[in-house]
């Protein structure tokens, strides 16, 4: 892990090694010792559940992701991923059990209360931003953290808010985007843009949040595989950088190839955790996705 994000100036701002930071001990109530890790996670969830109506999408979830990791959250569809993922970014309130990053319950937070904290998602592009060009799209980033409604009232004037931006936010913005090699594309409007182009513009907005922690739900979904490619590139690259990663995907090999540490999911509860090479042996594992519709 280097210091910070010399390229695009982006890198996390907490600098704490993992040996010093207090993230990984905190005290706990519960004892639910399986997942229980001497490690540094700034990501603990515990005994995670959501219910809708009768459905229980996520049925006692309790993981950790590990400081400047890579970790895939796979499982066949329906498994409880997106549940989860939505529950950790303050999108759905859990019906049961806790969220805890670097040390602090953000169980039931509002997503920019959560994204405020240094735990990001990145977003969809919106209709109304397709009709922004990807620079504009660009210098409005941060506001997305602000809530929908604020979000809402603060569009239409989108443009004059570009004018009264700091210079040194216009900066970042284009430093940004030549890190993820879409400079060239700063005037064309986000609808324009291919499948590929348009996460990498998701990942290059949700950067200039000044995020720890970047969650990914279906990263590669739409994209074509030379932009699958670079997109992992940069992804790998911010991971050296010192970011922290947590990617939801359906795709068991492409996490299998890119991600030190693998969570499966299974009918909303945790199958097993480990490296690929672990978890790709579970007979549990291969049973559940022989079992999905995968
Ligand atoms: P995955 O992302 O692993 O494919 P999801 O988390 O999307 O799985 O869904 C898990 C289960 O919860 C599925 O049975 C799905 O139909 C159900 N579910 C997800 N979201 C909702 C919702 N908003 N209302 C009702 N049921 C839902
Ligand atoms: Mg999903």
């Amino acid at each position: 892990m280097s210091e910070s994000g010399t390229e695009t100036g982006t890198g996390p701002s907490d600098a704490s090694t993992p040996a010093e930071s207090d993230a990984g001990s905190e005290t706990r109530s519960d004892s639910d010792a399986e997942t229980i890790q001497q490690t540094d996670a700034p990501l603990q969830v515990r005994d995670l559940r959501k219910e809708f109506g009768a459905i229980t999408a996520v049925d006692g979830a309790s993981f950790d992701v590990e400081r400047g990791s890579l970790t895939g959250l796979i499982g066949p569809n329906g498994a409880g991923k997106s549940t989860t993922f939505n529950c950790i970014t303050g999108t759905h309130r859990p019906t049961g059990g806790t969220v805890q990053f670097e040390g602090e319950d953000v169980t039931g937070l509002a997503p920019h209360q959560v994204a405020d904290r240094g735990l990001v998602r990145t977003f969809q592009i919106a209709r109304e931003l397709g009709q922004m060009t990807v620079l504009e799209n660009m210098m409005v980033a941060p506001k997305d953290q602000i809530g929908e409604s604020l979000w809402r009232s603060v569009l239409p004037y989108a443009r004059s808010a570009v004018d009264r931006q700091e210079r040194e936010i216009l900066e970042r913005a284009w430093e940004t985007l030549e890190f993820f090699e879409i400079d060239h594309l700063a005037d064309e409007y986000a609808s324009n843009l291919s499948g590929g182009q348009r996460k990498l513009l998701e990942l290059a907005r949700a950067l200039l949040t000044d995020p720890d922690m970047l969650l990914l739900d279906e990263p590669f979904a739409g994209v074509n595989p030379t932009l699958e490619e670079r997109l992992l590139d940069h992804i790998h690259a911010l991971r050296e950088q010192g970011y922290t990663f947590l990617i939801v995907e359906h795709d068991m090999d492409l996490i299998m190839q890119n991600c030190e540490r693998v969570i499966v999911m299974h009918q909303g509860r945790i199958l097993t955790e480990g490296t690929p090479d672990e978890v790709r042996q579970n007979e549990d594992v291969i049973e559940a996705y022989l079992g999905g519709e995968l």
